[in-house]
Order: C-alpha cells, then sequence, then structure tokens
C-alpha cells in the first residue's frame, strides 16, 4: 500500500521540490498530492517529474486560505486517506512595521497561520479515525527568534510554532507524529514572492530616516546571509525524508547547523537581553559584513 503524502505550496520551492522527490522514488511507496493555490503554475513541477507519474502524482488545486478549496482537495484524494500531511505554503513580509498596512499584515497571518491550522484541521479527523499519521510543517528560523523588519511574518511563524507544539502533545495519544522542518535561507521564489517594502515606495518614504537606514542595512544582510548560506532545496528535502522515514520522529528538525548557536543565547539567558544585543550587532553592525560566524 502506498503512502500518501499531501503537500501544500507546490508550485514552485520546498513544495515542488519534495513532490518532486516523492514522486519519483523508483520503489513508488509514495502517492502525492502536490498542490497549488493556482493550477496555471503546474508546468513548473510537470517538468520536474519528467514523464508519466500517473501511479505516483497528482496535481489538485488547494488555495489554504480558502476552507471549500481545502475541503474539495481532500474529497479529491482518491485513497481517502493521507498518511502524511505537509504543510508547507508560505508568504513572507519584509519592511519596516510603520509601513505596513493592515490588509497586508492580515493577509500574512491568514497564509502562514489560519492557512496552516485549517488545513491541519482539515485533515485531522481522518489521520484519527485510521489510527496513524505524520504532519510536517515548514518551519523558518523567524519562527524561532524575532528577525528586525519581520515582525508579522515572524509573528505569524512563532504561532505556528505554538500550534504545533501544542497539537503535539495531544495527538502523541493518537499515534500521529507532527514535526517542524526549521528551516535558515533556502533558494526558492520566496525572496521574489515576499512583499517587500522597496526604497522607492510611498509608504517607505513615509518612515523616519534612522529606520529607513537601517533598513538598508538589514537589506543588505539579508543579500549576503542568501548569498553565503543559503541552501538548495534538495538539501531541505533531504530534512523532509529523514522526518519521514523516521520511525519515531522528532518534533523539530533544523536543516541547517550553522543557525542554532544564533537561538542558544535564548534558553542560556531567558530575560532575552543576549538574543537581543546579539542579533543587533550581527547585523547592524558597522563593519558592513554582519556575517554569523
Ligand atoms: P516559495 O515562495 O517558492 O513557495 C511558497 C509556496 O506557497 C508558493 O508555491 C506559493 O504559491 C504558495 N502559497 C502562497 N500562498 C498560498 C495559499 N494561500 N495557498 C496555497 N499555496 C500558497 O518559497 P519556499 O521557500 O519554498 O517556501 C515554502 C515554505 O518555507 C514557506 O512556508 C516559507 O515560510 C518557508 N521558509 C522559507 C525560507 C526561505 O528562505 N526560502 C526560510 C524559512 C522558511
Amino acid at each position: 500500500e502506498q503512502t500518501v503524502v499531501l503537500i501544500t505550496g507546490c508550485s514552485s520551492g520546498i513544495g515542488l521540490s519534495l513532490a518532486v522527490r516523492l514522486a519519483s522514488d523508483p520503489a513508488k511507496i509514495y502517492k502525492v498530492y502536490a498542490t497549488m493555490r493556482n493550477l496555471a503554475k503546474k508546468e513548473r513541477l510537470l517538468d520536474c517529474v519528467k514523464g508519466l507519474h500517473k501511479d505516483t502524482l497528482d496535481i489538485l488545486q488547494m488555495d489554504i486560505t480558502d476552507q471549500r478549496s481545502i475541503l474539495d482537495a481532500r474529497d479529491r484524494v482518491r485513497e481517502k486517506r493521507v498518511n502524511i500531511l505537509v504543510c508547507n505554503a508560505g508568504v513572507g513580509l519584509m519592511g519596516p512595521l510603520e509601513a505596513q498596512s493592515l490588509a497586508t499584515m492580515r493577509q500574512i497571518l491568514e497564509v502562514n497561520l489560519l492557512g496552516t491550522i485549517s488545513t491541519i484541521q482539515t485533515f485531522l479527523p481522518g489521520m484519527k479515525a485510521q489510527g496513524h499519521g505524520r504532519i510536517l510543517v515548514t518551519g523558518s528560523i523567524g519562527g524561532l527568534q524575532g528577525l528586525p523588519f519581520n515582525e508579522v511574518y515572524c509573528a505569524s511563524k512563532f504561532a505556528v510554532e505554538g500550534a504545533c507544539e501544542s497539537l503535539a502533545i495531544l495527538l502523541q495519544h493518537f499515534n500521529i507524529h507532527v514535526s517542524l522542518i526549521e528551516c535558515g535561507p533556502v533558494n526558492t521564489d520566496f525572496l521574489d514572492n515576499l512583499q517587500r517594502a522597496e526604497p522607492g515606495d510611498s509608504s517607505l518614504q513615509q518612515v523616519d530616516a534612522h529606520t529607513r537606514s537601517l533598513y538598508d542595512t538589514y537589506l543588505q544582510h539579508c543579500g549576503m546571509v542568501f548569498q553565503n548560506a543559503a541552501q538548495d532545496t534538495e538539501d531541505i528535502v533531504k530534512v523532509f525524508l529523514d522526518a519521514i522515514q523516521s520511525s519515531n520522529p522528532a518534533f523539530r528538525y533544523y536543516t541547517n547547523n550553522a543557525l542554532i548557536p544564533l537561538s542558544s543565547p535564548k534558553i542560556s539567558a531567558l530575560d532575552g537581553s543576549q538574543y537581543i544585543r546579539n542579533m543587533s550587532k550581527i547585523i547592524f553592525s558597522t563593519n558592513g559584513k554582519g556575517e554569523q560566524k
């Protein structure tokens, strides 16, 4: 019997790579439902799987902010079961907080937080009834530590951590494992897809000059971090496979060990001030390098 895997956000990036890898498994042990908000974007996935994968891949429309669309996708799963649910879809938002509109902030929370939670909610009864299941969530370093100019994104990803940890405690009683795959920077469309305040934006012009100059520094830092430390989606997929293949998966997996030391002051100095100082130094230090070494 095939392991049925349903993945959200498969038109690009991590979701696409994971879908391709699982659907191309030589032993054909996975049946992948690669879902995406906009089916017009399915060509890229189809190009990557090359050839026919009728028995291992199906592509379904699913917008995680639309309850109807989640339910429709669920009902189209022919096996009538999902063994592994991968909540991967997400969007970024970057810029000074004062430059963000309420509508934009809502949209980020709608996708990253409520979209993830309502996807899990929809598939939970089936998993409970079948007596087993895996829920894998693409987490972010931004869900473990605050990052300047990413307040709303971090808030959404921190919130996902809270939801998953809470669920993990309960779901042990149902033989359902929840795991977060915590990613640092990954080479995907994420930076292109994220909503970002750009230098010419009128919303940014209203922000004070000091904040704008710190934002410039941050953007340089961010560019450098992506250049030096970004992983390829294949690296992330390997970690997903570790979690999928483990008989007793951990709650958290870190894709990039280099990023763990950044979080450790949060644990060793519980008042939080050391992490804030360290991060400020790393990002805004005047040597202009901001290298995380
Ligand atoms: P990506 O932009 O290539 O992929 C995100 C996917 O989510 C896209 O295919 C997009 O269409 C989809 N999506 C957005 N809104 C959706 C909706 N309402 N319904 C369904 N799908 C929707 O970027 P990625 O890096 O592959 O992102 C995947 C996940 O990884 C996200 O949750 C992101 O927060 C997380 N992540 C990415 C990075 C990074 O540096 N790339 C770092 C940490 C975490």
